[in-house]
């Protein structure tokens, strides 16, 4: 049997210390993977499954794979991290800890895993307005982002929900796909001077709030506003987006507020304030598509590899400081002379480190 599976089966908490654990395995989670397991990182990637774009039917600005459906996207991307040897769980990461080794987690399964580092790529959670008969539609005809899906909807009817303060900019970048757009003003603030700029690029402007969204299945077919049903193809909303920040608040780290909503704050690579733990994708940083999210887990990736790999050397340091001593004092004492036992620590540690 597989080596691997051998220890997330097993109940005994002291089985593989994989270098990497990654929770999440979306487009920065699988990037980052294969990063990793190409620098013979030993690394396990939980996935609990829920990838934000799956409602859609395909993805765009993905080069090479453009149009791709989100769920061939992500069979294609493990495949690929498994040909490197990752091992993947489908199953969610629901308690963290921090132990003298790195992390250890627990999975719904009650699957206990342990690594070295942890990356969280655990995306976003995407809450929509309260409007009867958005969500249906959500990710087919209810849409967040012109890049994604504007082509798509071109030249059709699009009414814009303005909900929320990237409203007036949403309605300008489907402005620029149809001349058949509509702003309806749904608890967003949209002063003169944005009801101006709107009106001059040939948006209409209807107070609402929204009653309810009419559809077909998943086509939209109207917006209610006022008992009045006007009649649209698209529907345009701005979701406040929240971190999947669970884990790293267990493990003691805050989440970041944001105008849109929250994220998971990090360096340029990914490392956060919490030592040990990484986060790339939409977990950090809520505007990433899938193009930004899997660089951003490649970095991750690598940066990681070189934080494990300066661990190492400085294990192997203190190990040949340590066993100099003991060549010299028969292991009784320090370079300095005084007695110590830290050479037998230090080659016990580099040894369990080194767990590869
Ligand atoms: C409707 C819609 C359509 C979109 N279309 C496009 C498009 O056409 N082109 C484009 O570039 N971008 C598109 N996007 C954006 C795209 O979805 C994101 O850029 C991308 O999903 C971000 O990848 P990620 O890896 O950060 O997160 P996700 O892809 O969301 O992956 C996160 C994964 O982590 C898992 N997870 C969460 N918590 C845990 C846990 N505790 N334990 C284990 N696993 C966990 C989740 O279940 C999920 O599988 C779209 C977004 C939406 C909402």
């Amino acid at each position: 049997m597989d080596e691997h599976i051998d220890d997330l089966s097993s109940p005994n908490p002291q089985g593989r210390l994989y270098d990497v654990a990654v929770a999440g395995g979306g487009a920065a989670g699988l990037a980052a993977a294969v990063t990793l397991a190409r620098s013979l990182r030993s690394v396990v990637v939980i996935d609990a499954g829920r990838q934000r774009n799956l409602p859609a039917h395909s993805a765009h600005n993905v080069l090479g794979r453009e149009g791709i459906a989100p769920a061939e996207l992500i069979r294609a991307g493990r495949a690929e991290a498994e040909s490197y040897g990752v091992r993947f769980v489908d199953d969610a990461v629901v308690e963290a800890a921090r132990v003298p080794d790195g992390f250890a987690l627990t999975l719904g399964s009650g699957t206990p895993v342990r690594a070295r580092r942890l990356l969280l790529a655990t995306g976003l959670v995407d809450e929509l307005p309260n409007i009867a008969g958005l969500a249906e539609c959500w990710g087919t005809t209810v849409l967040h982002c012109p890049y994604c899906h504007g082509w798509e909807v071109r030249g059709q009817r699009i009414t814009v929900i303005a909900s929320g303060p990237m409203a007036e900019h949403q309605a300008l970048l489907f402005g620029r796909l149809s001349d058949r757009v509509t702003v309806v003003v749904h608890g967003a603030v949209l002063d003169d001077a944005a009801r101006e700029r709107l009106a001059l690029m040939g948006i209409a402007v209807i107070d609402g709030p929204v009653e309810a969204v009419l559809a077909d299945g998943s086509d939209v077919r109207a917006v209610v506003v006022g008992g009045v049903a006007h009649e649209a193809d698209a529907v345009v909303v701005g979701p406040r987006m929240h971190a999947r920040a669970e884990i790293f608040e267990m493990l003691g780290g805050t989440v970041s507020r944001h105008p849109l909503g929250t994220y998971v704050d990090a360096d340029p690579t990914g490392r956060t304030a919490v030592d040990g733990v990484w986060a790339a994708g939409n977990v950090r940083d809520l505007s990433a598509m899938v193009g930004a999210a899997s660089a951003a887990g490649v970095l991750a990736g690598a940066a990681l590899n070189v934080d494990l790999l300066d661990a190492d050397v400085a294990v192997a340091q203190s190990a040949s400081v340590a066993g100099l001593a003991e060549s010299r004092f028969g292991g009784t004492g320090t370079l300095d002379g005084r007695p110590d036992d830290s050479s037998k620590a230090s080659r016990v540690s580099a040894k369990t480190t080194n767990n590869d």
